[in-house]
Order: C-alpha cells, then structure tokens, then sequence
C-alpha cells in the first residue's frame, strides 16, 4: 500500500471515535452486482443502500473508512449548495430547478434521519447553523438567503442583526447572519464508520486496505483491480474517491482543484466559557470566500477550521493564523491549550456544483464536494445507489456530465496559491 499522504492520527475526531472494526483486505477474485472504490460518507451511504436493498456490493477502500475527508472534516452538517434556490431555479429551469432546490434543502435531513433510523452511534446535535455575515454587504447577502428558504418553508429561519450575531455566536465579529434550523454537528468519524459498520450488517462486503489500482472494462462488466493483484468483477463500479481521486482515474481528477482546509482544537474549555460560545451547541461559517468554520464538539473544545497551504504541512506553524483567529474571535478562551492540528483536501469544480460523470456506461465517477459535504454526500451516496439500480438518470439529483479536465490542471497548486491570495485580498477589501 502506498504511504499516506498525510496521517489521520492527529485529528480530534480520530483521537475521540469509537474504536473502529479492521476491514480485511480484498483477497482472491470476487464478483459483485456493484463495486464501490472509497469509503467516505459517499461510498459507505451507497452500500449501505444498495445493501439494503438486496444488491450484492463490495466496498473497497484504500486504507479504513474515513480516511479521507469524512473522518477530517469540521462535522458541521449544512444543506444548500453554493447557489440560493432562486439562481438554481433561474439556471436549471422551474420543474429541474425545484427539484434541485429540494435536494439541496434535504441534506442536512439525510444525515440526521440516517443516524436516527438507524440507531448509529454517533455524537450529535441539530440546533442549527449560523452563518455570520463578514461585512457590511454580505448581510444583504444572508437577508437574500434567508429570505429565499423561508419562502420555500424553511419554518425558523430568521435573520440575526449585529447584536443578535454576537449574543447567538459569542464573538462580536460580525455585521450580521442568518440561523438556519436545519443544520447541525456530529462526530464524522465516528458517523462515516457507523455508516460502513450499518453497510456491512446489511450485507454488503467491506475491505480495507484495498487500494484500487485500476478498473478495465470486461466483456458487459467491469474489472478493479488492487494493488494486491485480488480483483473484483462487477457490472457497475462507483467511483466515490472525491478529492483522492487523481491517481486512479487521472482524467476525472482533472475536472477538480483539491485545496488544503485546516483546523485546530483547544483543550475542553471551562463550562462557563464553552457556554458563551455558539449557545446550544450550533455551529458555524461565514460568508468569507475563504471562509471560516468553527463550533465547539461534544466535549466543550472550540474547533476552529480554515484556509491553509496547499502543500502537506511541515510544522505547527502552518496551523498558526487559525490559533489566532481563534483568539481573536474569542477572547474569552484565553490562553486555552491548542491540543489538535489536522489537514485535510475538499474538491472544487469549475462551477462549484457536485459533478456526476459515467465515462462509460456502467462507470460512475462522484466527484466535487466543494468542502460542505458531510450531508451533501450522504444524500449523493443515495442517489448514486439508486442510480445503478435503476439506471434512470432522473434519480440523480445532477445532469451526468461529460469530463472536462481544467487546462493546464498540472499548475493546480498555482491556481489554488493564486486564489487563495486573491480571495484573501477580497475579503480584505470588503470588509
Ligand atoms: C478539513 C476539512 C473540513 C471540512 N469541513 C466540512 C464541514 O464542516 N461540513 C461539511 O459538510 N463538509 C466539510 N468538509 C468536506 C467533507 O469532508 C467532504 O465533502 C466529504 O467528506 C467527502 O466525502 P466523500 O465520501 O465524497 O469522499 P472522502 O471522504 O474523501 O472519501 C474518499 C475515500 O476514497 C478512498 N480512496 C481514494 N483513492 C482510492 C483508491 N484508489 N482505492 C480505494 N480507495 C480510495 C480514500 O482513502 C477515502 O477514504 C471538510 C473537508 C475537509 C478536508
């Protein structure tokens, strides 16, 4: 197995999750309905589904399920997309735009009902997301948002002025926000090995250490091949490797830029400073275009996440400017003790949407997180799974989509440096 690029082993959620059963490698030929490559919420939701439903599914993942950015993210559950509903409405046309728009307002749901229905264990919380306006013209912004949910029944969701910001989030950096009930917090490592853990009790085959190396067409069927040489003969595959995806499949890793997001957590703060800070256990971004994540975990910590280099971090100084804005944001944690610094890589298209492509039938690559995945890929995992069983397109809550690599995608570490300085730069003059 080639090495990781960068361990899991620092990160709080890895630090505080259930231990996690070992997946044994895939040994021998096996033959499946469907073979799944990568054990993120994505991967893991589709066997589940697909299990559930009586297909036979192998899932295989390169080293345990939530390696990738289901086990690092900021556990901050988020429905919606980049787009307000009525830019989705005015892009995709009124009956394909509603659709979307309903499926972007569920994703939150298809975390929190899945936990519920299933019984998962996992730490977790729905009191709602805020998101802070970061300057004067983004509360015209969270206005516009919050005014287009409710229109389309979102019951709670209200606008926070300036003091109602700083009172709901215990900091007084921002101009303004709206609360959005339908958000939550959880534990994602411990959700995303629930998810596999729930996908192998209802049958479906799941490896770890199970790096895929290639996946050939065969006859009417496909073959995947490990890195052990052990193979898989399935009439459909689904590619659920998001950000990872490069190596396998070069010309869909082209389609994205995988950035570096980064955060910390201090020490479980004392009980009265934990209770200033995001009240009822919310959580929280804001309107930055880099933008800022923080909320506190079950056990009083305040995670703070963000921007950081692109490269693999090389000390704990790369994790500085979050310690700080940390700080800043809430002096009241004092000089509270950094105890976890973690990376991981989002993956953003072009148009910053969730992109579906099946460069050949019965080849289906899920790819495009835009960083606000952990409901977004659960509800993909599902639809995906429906997908390959029916083979109605219409299920899918996105158009397939041919392929098209970004030009000179071999600069990505350029383009996404170039950006970040450039966002930076906006955020700066905007606010
Ligand atoms: C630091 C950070 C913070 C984030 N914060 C949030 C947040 O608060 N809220 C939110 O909604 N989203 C957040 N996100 C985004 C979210 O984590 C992702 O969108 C989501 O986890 C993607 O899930 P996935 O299943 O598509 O892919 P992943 O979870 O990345 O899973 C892909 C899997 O594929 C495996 N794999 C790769 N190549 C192979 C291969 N060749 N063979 C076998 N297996 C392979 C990998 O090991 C990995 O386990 C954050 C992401 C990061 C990195």
């Amino acid at each position: 197995m080639s090495a990781p690029l960068f361990p899991l082993d620092p990160s709080l959620w890895h630090a505080t999750a259930r231990p996690a059963p070992v997946y044994a490698p895939l040994d021998g030929d096996a033959v499946a309905d469907v073979a799944i490559v990568g054990a993120g919420f994505a991967g893991s939701t589709a066997a589940l589904e697909l299990a559930t439903a009586g297909v036979r599914v192998i899932l295989l993942e390169a080293r345990e399920p939530g390696w990738g950015g289901s086990g690092r993210n900021g556990g901050q559950v988020i429905p919606g997309l980049k787009y307000d509903p009525d830019e989705m409405e005015a892009k995709y046309g009124a009956e394909a735009g509603r659709a979307l728009v309903a499926f972007a307002g569920s994703t939150a749901d298809a975390v929190f009902d899945r936990i519920a229905r299933l019984d998962l264990a996992v730490p977790h919380a729905r009191k709602g997301w805020i998101q802070g306006a970061h300057d004067a013209a983004s509360v015209a912004t969270v206005e516009r948002r919050c005014a287009q949910w409710q229109k389309r029944g979102v019951v709670g969701a209200r606008v926070l002025d300036r003091a109602a910001a700083a009172a709901e989030i215990g900091s007084d950096t921002y101009f303004g926000g709206w609360f959005d009930p339908r958000g939550g917090a959880v534990q994602p490592l411990d959700y995303v090995r629930e998810l596999a853990r729930a996908a192998a009790a209802a049958g479906a085959t799941v490896h770890g250490s199970t790096p895929v190396t290639d996946v050939v067409r065969q006859g009417d069927a496909w073959r995947v091949v490990t890195a052990s040489g052990a193979t898989v003969r399935a009439n459909k595959v689904l590619i659920c490797t998001n950000a990872y995806t490069g190596s396998l499949l070069p010309p869909a890793g082209r389609t994205v830029v995988t950035p570096n997001s980064y955060q910390v957590a201090t020490e479980p703060l004392p009980a009265d400073v934990a209770a200033t800070i995001l009240k009822g256990g919310r959580v929280s971004s804001d309107t930055r275009r880099l933008l800022a994540y923080f909320r506190l975990d079950h056990t009083g910590r305040l995670l703070m996440g963000g921007r950081g280099p692109s490269r693999q971090p090389t000390s704990a100084a790369d994790w500085a400017h979050l310690e700080r804005a940390a700080r800043r944001m809430f002096p009241q944690i004092g000089d509270a003790r950094i105890d976890y610094r973690w990376c991981g890589h989002v993956s953003v298209t072009t148009d910053h949407l969730p992109h579906i492509h099946e460069p050949e039938p019965g080849l289906v690559v899920n790819i495009g997180c835009q960083g606000r995945g952990v409901g977004l890929e659960t509800a993909m995992g599902a639809a995906l799974a429906r997908y390959v069983t029916t083979g109605d397109a219409r299920v899918l809550p996105f158009p397939i989509l041919p392929m098209r690599p970004i030009p000179f995608h071999f600069l990505q570490e350029f383009y996404v440096a170039a950006a970040v300085q450039w966002y930076r730069f906006l955020d700066r003059v905007a606010a």
